[in-house]
């Protein structure tokens, strides 16, 4: 045979079919795997003709010639080739005339491989979806059985609150009462998130009272935000209607999942919480609401993976401050459910700023102009106020203030060293590292370390750290 290619080595070892016929269909060349996979010897395959090897694509016409192009080249996606012994499998196959010869070759390559493949993701894909489903199902059933216990539990202490009028007893009441809310709140996203995901979860439309529910959220943080000794501003915008119609309890489950991460991520500083009316179309309200912190702040890396399910920014985080990291991505489902949008801003080590908006409707009629301009004007003395209220108070480095915060945690971290409390002593000299914003590299340099010792439980290190700390401290701001 006048085509010396065909006797290569890569046709020789080509795991593709290689097969050469004349025009009645004759097959003059097999390669080896042409004669491994369709099981003939290479004699036997020089006897077959195209039209047993493929039954589908090559039949005989009547004259006795393929119908297949001769010019062109011949492609086909899952061809059947047939063994000798008439089972078959899958090939892609592609055929080409050689140059003016009447001769033809094709290439077959084996996707019974890829076949198995695709049947076995499309398997894991069902076994995924399925697994899915029965997660679901679980956690809304677990989560129902778990509610119940802990309404109890809530009910008979709120009733103990009654009789009971020792302080000391009022006060461990008191914490059994919030560690319930807390449990009720990762519940509830539990059972949000199920529904959600499997897209069961309807938005109620009812009238509610708008500033009655902002009251409820905002109480439910204060004794936090007082233990923490954080600062609360708290802004409602009076334009916006008393009663309007939403789903008041997910408005409420909103706000509280990004309160109580402002209010969980900061160790000094602020909390600001504030809505405003941006506009209003005949019954339909647009509502701007803010949540800024003067906590721990998240990267621009981090904050691209912030909502999306299980995500918690890193996992000593969840370590220190627990938590299911469920809260944002359900936040971020019920606004869109509520047609607005959330977005975050942040830094690292100076504060978060979660805002985002909503639509809801109101019976009340005022005027249909949109307000947004005047609002706007408002809106940004309103922000201008609290950012300087924040900076001033608590960022700005060696003021009177600064001094008296700064002293005092220097005095809880020697004692909570001393006590060997080193979860509450990470917390301080986080909170340090916050005060000392804007001073300079020498003094953050120190305060990291003593950070880092302490994080390590080394005693002697950590107080070795702050003894530095502290003269540093005073060489800055004099006696401390
Ligand atoms: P979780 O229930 O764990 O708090 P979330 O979805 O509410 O879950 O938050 C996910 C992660 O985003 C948190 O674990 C935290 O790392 C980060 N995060 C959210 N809010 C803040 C914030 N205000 N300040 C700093 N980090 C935040």
């Amino acid at each position: 045979m006048e085509f010396e290619w065909l006797n290569s080595k890569i046709v020789e070892e080509s795991i593709e079919v290689v097969l050469v016929f004349n025009e009645m269909g004759n097959i003059l060349f097999g390669n080896p795997s042409a004669r491994e996979k369709l099981e003939y010897s290479g004699e036997e395959l020089q006897r077959q003709n195209m039209t047993w090897i493929f039954r589908q694509e090559f039949q005989k016409e009547d004259g006795g010639y393929f119908p297949f192009q001769k010019e062109k080249i011949f492609e086909k996606t899952e061809s059947a080739l047939y063994r000798k012994n008439s089972s078959c499998f899958l090939a892609n196959i592609r055929c080409f005339p050689m140059e003016k010869s009447g001769i033809y070759y094709l290439l077959a390559e084996d996707i019974t491989g890829q076949k198995d493949t695709d049947a076995r993701i499309r398997q894991l894909k069902e076994e995924g979806e399925n697994n899915r489903r029965i997660r679901n199902e679980f956690n809304a059933n677990i989560t129902h059985e778990l509610r119940t216990p802990v309404n109890g539990i809530k009910g008979h202490v709120t009733a103990l609150m009654d009789v009971i009028e020792e302080e000391e007893q009022r006060k461990t009441l008191d914490v059994i009462l919030y560690c319930c809310d807390n449990m009720s709140s990762i519940i509830n996203n539990i059972l949000d998130f199920s529904k959600l995901e499997a897209g069961k979860l309807t938005l109620e439309e009812k009238e509610f009272d708008f500033y009655q529910m902002m009251d409820k959220v905002i109480a439910t943080h204060t004794a936090t935000i007082n233990k923490k000794e954080l600062k609360l501003n708290v802004y409602v915008d009076e334009k916006i209607p008393r009663i309007v119609i939403g789903d008041e309890l997910r408005l409420n489950r909103i706000l509280n999942n990004l309160l109580s991460n402002a209010v969980k991520f900061t160790s000094v500083g602020y909390v600001n919480v504030s809505v405003s009316k941006t506009m209003q179309i005949n019954d339909e309200v647009e509502l701007f609401f803010m949540v800024k912190d003067s906590g721990i702040g998240i990267s621009k890396e981090e904050q691209d993976r912030l909502f999306q399910s299980y995500s918690q920014v890193d996992a000593s985080i969840t370590r220190r401050f627990g938590g299911t990291g469920l809260g944002l991505a359900i936040t971020k489902q019920l606004v869109e459910m509520m047609n607005g949008s959330v977005h975050v801003e942040s830094e690292k080590g100076k504060g978060s700023n979660f805002s985002f908006y909503v639509k809801l409707h109101t019976n009340q009629n005022i005027d249909e102009i949109p307000e947004h301009l005047e609002v706007y004007h408002k809106w940004s003395n309103f922000t201008a106020a609290m950012e300087n209220s924040g900076e001033d108070q608590f960022y700005q480095f060696g003021t009177e203030e600064n001094r008296g915060e700064i002293k005092k945690r220097m005095e809880k971290l020697v004692l909570s060293i001393e006590l060997g409390a080193w979860d509450k002593a990470e917390t301080l000299a986080e909170t340090l590292k916050t005060l000392i914003e804007r001073s300079d590299g020498e003094l953050k340099k120190l305060i990291l370390r003593m950070g880092m010792a302490i994080r390590k439980e080394n005693y002697e290190k950590s107080m070795e750290m702050y003894e530095q700390v502290k003269t540093a401290l005073i060489e800055r701001m004099g006696e401390l």
